[in-house]
């Protein structure tokens, strides 16, 4: 409240000392030279993709098992998303999968680290090294999340995160954040957000309007001194769903994978055998609530409109999963009780 009433008072409620201060404190957290608030995740990828210089008729490499903004901000600056089948492992792109897809038109490759887990991000390294291809981390997922000892969103070129409210790190409404190294990017990064101005009414390119609100970045400011201990809470409950789920036949744990402290973002089981849908209907006449992320790969969307059976595993990814319950007070007699219904559900 406090924040809030400080950037009520000082009437300035667009971008401001306030992101200014909250782009500083980011930039530290993340150990990285540049963050640059904009309006939402989605427009955190769309401009980045931009300043890396991606446009038509380029192609950038992605993974279909993700929420539909990863491709979308591809296809809205003109380029098209060329995606590569999951590892079912981790949910994440399949590194092994990317060489034989590049083209001559390969501009960049998008990685989406999913549920809070890292992709796999030194083979995706290399292969962007040897073919001179720009990398951008999709983060709205995974703030704070690691990759040996790194922080995600700072590996690739830049690192697109989202403050959606029920991102780990959530604002009061939309907002996002482009973080890099690379001066060049965060330049044009900053045009972009404002109109393609460095200097206000002396617009340079068409670009967007997409700065972060003061407010937001307020309640941001805030939040983030928190956010290690709610990540770490969050690991806590994981630990104790894979206590309790370990040994339950029809249900599969999510496994972390050795490079990744994962955010836990979500917590997500495989039901295989086409049980699914039943257990998530029995969960909620038990009143559980739970979410399938995501039932369609994006390949099959009619906007892409790839054949069935194009990428299996990510298919058989969106047939499979549900994400239980996850916040990070979490008590472990709520977990428990979310056991016994699982048990119930599998077993009735
Ligand atoms: C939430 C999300 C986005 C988009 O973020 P918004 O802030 O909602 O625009 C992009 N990619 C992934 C993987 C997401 O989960």
């Amino acid at each position: 409240m406090a924040a809030i009433g400080r950037v009520l008072r000082s009437g300035q409620f667009i971008l401001g000392p306030e992101v200014e201060a909250f782009e500083r404190e980011v930039a530290a957290y993340l150990g990285v030279k540049h963050a640059i608030g904009v309006n939402s995740g989605t427009d955190a990828l769309v401009i980045a993709l931009r300043a890396l210089g991606v446009g038509p008729g380029d192609e950038v490499i992605t993974t279909p098992f993700t929420f539909f903004a990863t491709a979308e901000a591809i296809s809205m600056v003109g380029a098209t998303p060329v995606f590569v089948d999951i590892d079912p492992s981790t949910f994440n792109i399949n590194p092994e999968l990317i060489e034989p897809a590049l083209s001559s038109r390969t501009r960049a490759i998008l990685p989406v680290h999913l549920y809070g887990q890292a992709a796999d991000m030194d083979p995706i390294l290399e292969i962007a090294r040897k073919h001179g291809l720009k990398v951008l981390e999709d983060v709205a997922q995974a703030f704070g999340g690691e990759y040996k000892g790194r922080k995600l969103g700072t590996l690739g070129d830049a690192g697109a995160f989202s403050f959606f409210p029920s991102k780990n790190l959530g604002a009061y409404g939309d907002g996002g954040l482009i973080a890099t190294n690379d001066d060049q990017v965060a330049e044009l990064a900053r045009m972009l957000r404002a109109h393609g101005a460095r200097k206000k009414y002396y617009n340079e390119m068409p670009g967007y309007n997409s700065r972060l609100d003061a407010l937001q970045a307020a309640i941001l400011r805030v939040k983030l001194p928190h956010v290690d201990a709610w990540n770490e809470a969050r690991r806590r409950v994981a630990r104790t769903y894979n206590e309790l789920l370990k040994d339950v036949p029809g249900v599969v744990i999510p496994c972390e994978a050795p490079y990744a402290k994962h955010v836990y973002h979500q917590y997500t089981v495989r039901i295989p055998e086409g049980r699914r849908d039943e257990v998530q209907r029995r969960l909620a006449e038990m009143g559980i609530g739970t979410m399938v992320y995501y039932p369609v790969p994006l390949h099959r969307l009619p906007v892409y409109g790839y054949p069935e059976g194009t990428f299996p595993e990510a298919e058989r990814a969106a047939r499979e999963v549900l994400s239980l319950p996850m916040w990070p007070g979490m008590k472990s007699d709520t977990q428990q009780k979310i056991w016994e219904a699982i048990l119930y559900a599998i077993n009735s």
